[in-house]
């Protein structure tokens, strides 16, 4: 088996490894046992206790890792907990730079569980390079990216942070949930630490919470591997699983949700009851040069603003039937919400709360006219 097919299709069905080497299974088994014989001490082979290694996280380490182009790949127990071990890798009194537009449970981990002791967490518009630099301290330690951004699906210069970041030090951390490494790959663009929640677009059904750390560095592998097996967020050999057969469709999928959102972006845009549409694929974003610079095609993440405000934008998500009314994103079925009232919930009253008037739009892989024809009935 080749080390490293060049393409990535052909890396997402077969990630790094072939067949389970002890039994020729195509697909590696679910090893649920926690603890491993050891021939003598400290002689086994390879497994000692299931936190500190598991062969089924290693195979969907060794799978995502690839996906990534990384030689580093950690599994998570969530997105948060992935998070949770980078945010660590600070010490007291460091600086770290959040977009204010990151996922809410981003800030809240940054803000009211890292700042208490001694983080020392700014949340600054990383599309405008004047305030990043207005934010820039000399502690400054990492600054963190998400790109397509949740809810506004802004597009952070990858190359230009990544620039910025290496001339002053800094580590450079992006959150490649809503692209994935089908359609964007951050350490080929400067980042030094790829982050995933892998319940969304990875894992791609709906059925299993996850998280995902890459990095080529070994001197940071090392510290998140430490992290990961002494705090201990690990995921369960089910769950790890699940995560790797969802990832071997992700191509497939991606294809599927970027074309899918074209086409209702393009469509929206012309509804009288559509004030904006948020889609990086559209001429008219404010960076989709960057973003077709930087990506391969635009996802499935579409957000919109109603004319008629947050009543408008609640009735859409009321009406829709083929679009479930739910949180989460990046499965197969199509999902729609209300970023206010739902998942940015723990940012509203402060500056980064999303006004009421925009949904988030999951596109999902179903066919497109079916979903047109859901979203015209919701808009009235
Ligand atoms: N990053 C992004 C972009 C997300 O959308 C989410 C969850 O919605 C997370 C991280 C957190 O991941 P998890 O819910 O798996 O903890």
């Amino acid at each position: 088996m080749v080390d490293r097919p060049n393409h990535f299709a052909t890396r997402a069905v077969h990630g790094a490894g072939g067949p389970d080497p002890a039994t020729g299974a195509v697909v590696p088994p679910i090893s649920l046992a926690t603890t491993f014989r050891q021939e003598a001490v400290g002689k086994h082979l390879g497994y000692e206790y299931s936190r500190s290694g598991n062969p089924t996280r290693a195979a969907l380490e060794r799978h995502l890792a690839a996906l990534e182009g990384a030689e580093h790949g950690f599994a998570f127990a969530s997105g948060l907990a992935a998070e949770d071990a980078l945010l660590r890798l600070l010490a007291p009194g460091d600086h770290v730079l959040l977009p204010n537009d990151a996922y809410g449970g981003t800030i809240r981990l940054a803000l009211q569980v890292h700042a208490p002791t001694g983080l020392v967490v700014d949340t600054v518009d990383l599309t405008d390079p004047a305030a990043v630099e207005r934010s820039w301290t000399p502690a400054t330690r990492m600054v963190w990216v998400e790109t397509p951004s949740n809810p506004w699906l802004r597009i952070v210069d990858l190359d230009a942070v990544g620039q910025l970041a290496a001339a002053r030090g800094a580590l450079l951390v992006v959150d490649n949930t809503f692209a994935t490494p089908a359609l964007q790959r951050p350490l080929t663009l400067g980042a030094h630490l790829v982050v995933h929640s892998t319940t969304k677009y990875l894992g791609g059904h709906s059925d299993v919470v996850g998280g995902f750390v890459a990095t080529d560095d070994a001197e940071l592998a090392e510290r998140v591997a430490f992290l990961q097996n002494a705090a201990g967020a690990v995921p369960g050999p089910l769950d790890c699983y699940l995560v790797h057969r969802g990832a071997r469709t992700l191509h497939l999928r991606m294809e599927r949700h970027s074309d899918n959102a074209m086409v209702l972006a393009e469509r929206m845009v012309e509804h009288p009851a559509v004030a904006e549409v948020l889609y990086p694929g559209l001429p008219s974003h404010a960076a989709h040069e960057v973003a077709a610079r930087q990506m391969s095609a635009f996802g499935g993440m579409v957000s919109i603003r109603l004319v008629g405000g947050e009543a408008a934008a609640l009735e859409v998500c009321r009406r829709t039937e083929l679009f479930t009314l739910a949180e989460s994103l990046g499965a197969v079925e199509s999902l729609i919400e209300h970023p206010g009232r739902m998942t940015h919930a723990s940012v509203a009253g402060t500056a980064n709360e999303v006004p009421g008037d925009l949904v988030r739009i999951s596109v999902g892989v179903e066919h497109v006219e079916d979903l047109w024809a859901d979203l015209l009935r919701a808009l009235g």
